[in-house]
């Protein structure tokens, strides 16, 4: 039994005050008022009533194969190239027990970057109680195209080794589709643009990936098998194509036209903004990637505010593993309130709503009768501050307690961490 101070239950507008909590096995059992609740004999209590109680967190849009990998030490391409699987299995475990840790019990997490099926591995570590982490909704390899994703900018004449599989035609799609599916993708993830630049009217242009009818194959199929499909797509044509094909999330969305949006809102599209990723590492002012990084920044801040005008629904998402997994998950709810959601609604984006989208409403991100005893508290009110939440105090999840007391995580891998010879 939870005694608690105060209780966001992540679906409600207003806290309630002084509620005990019911926690029988994996399941909350009830939710009533401390002062008049029946507490079954035996029970041990947690006292949090010095606290605020929250659902479990969800992240939408997370990365546990990298590490935000630091250029001067290779960068994205020594993931793939130097370094062996087993080693980024092992910094992926420290990945999602430092989720776990900072109250987050569920990731809907969004491709390998070239690990192949290891997410499958590591959620089936997780539940089989192998090592401590949040539930793991996965994607697996991803999909792009031929000249559409990582790695890049070698001789032509090497075949190297890509971050996503890349797909040409819809025979191949529907097949990379199939692949992902029968080797355990909880989602599809397609990356419908790549690099973006500054275009020659100062606009944000990104290089469109798959045709409507490549990305059509894959929505059909995964569908078909009851599953959803999450597009990366910054804006322009691929964010066209990605709507036209009927996308179920949009990630990042940097720019979003009128249009764009309104499409959403008539096809019930999610979007996932993860807003503090490209508030970090912008090149120097006055270079052309410098340029570029600040008008993604300014755009994305109106693409955003657009989106919450209108209706659009808004789950919380972080790209970390962009980051590395030092930096506290939660500094994305500041950034969102910042652009005009209320503090709630940024809880709720990270709670009901995420699990509305990931088909798990009533079961996770919500503090009700009959959903996994996915729990935790902060000694503040996240209401008053929403940073706050970056200091999550207690964790449970499925009933277990975990402590926040691991700081920091893996250290680079010891190659990388010898002098420059
Ligand atoms: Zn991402």
């Amino acid at each position: 039994m939870i005694r608690a101070g105060a209780l966001i239950d992540g679906k409600s507008d207003t806290p309630r005050h002084n509620v005990a909590i019911v926690v029988r096995g994996n399941r909350i059992e009830s939710v009533s008022d401390a002062a008049t609740a029946r507490i079954p004999a035996g029970a041990s209590v947690i006292d949090l009533s010095r606290a605020t109680v929250l659902p479990g967190l969800i992240d939408s849009h997370t990365h546990i194969f990298l590490q935000g990998e630091d250029p001067a030490q290779g960068g994205y391409d020594a993931n793939i190239l130097k370094y062996p699987l087993a080693l980024r299995a092992a910094r992926a475990t420290v990945a999602v027990r430092r989720a776990l840790e900072q109250g987050f019990t569920t990731l809907r997490d969004l491709e390998t970057e070239g690990a192949g099926y290891g997410d499958v591995g590591i959620k089936m570590a997780i539940e089989g109680g192998y090592i401590p982490g949040p539930r793991l909704r996965v994607v697996t390899r991803a999909i792009s195209t031929t000249g559409g994703y990582a790695l890049e900018g070698y001789a032509p004449e090497l075949d190297m080794p890509k971050g996503a599989q890349l797909i040409d035609g819809p025979v191949e799609a529907r097949k990379a589709a199939r692949e992902q599916l029968g080797h355990g993708a909880d989602w599809i993830k397609v990356y419908m643009t790549d690099r973006s630049w500054i275009g020659s009217h100062g606009e944000l242009v990104s290089q469109p990936t798959l045709t409507v009818e490549e990305l059509s194959a894959i929505v059909d199929e995964a569908h078909g098998w009851g599953r959803k499909v999450a597009c990366h797509a910054y804006g322009g044509i691929g964010l066209r194509r990605a709507l036209d094909g009927g996308c179920d999330s949009i990630e990042h969305g940097l720019d979003m036209q009128d249009e764009d949006i309104a499409q959403m809102i008539k096809q019930g599209t999610w979007y996932v903004p993860t807003l503090a990723i490209y508030y970090t590492d912008w090149s120097p002012d006055g270079t052309v990637e410098g340029e570029r990084d600040r008008k993604r920044a300014s755009l994305h801040a109106i693409s955003f505010q657009k989106a919450l005008k209108a209706g659009v629904k808004i789950v919380f998402g972080t790209d970390m593993g962009g980051m590395p997994w030092t930096e506290p998950i939660a500094q994305e709810f500041p950034l969102m309130v910042k652009l005009g959601m209320s503090p709630m609604d940024a809880i709720r984006s990270a709670t009901s709503r995420a699990a509305a989208m990931l088909d798990m409403e009533g079961q996770i991100g919500v503090v009700a009768p009959g959903a996994f005893a996915d729990i935790i508290a902060v000694s503040d009110d996240p209401l008053g501050d929403v940073k706050v939440l970056e200091n999550v105090q207690f964790v449970m999840k499925d009933g277990s307690v975990f402590k926040n007391e691991v700081k920091g995580a893996a250290p680079p891998p010891p190659e990388t961490r010898k002098h420059k010879k």
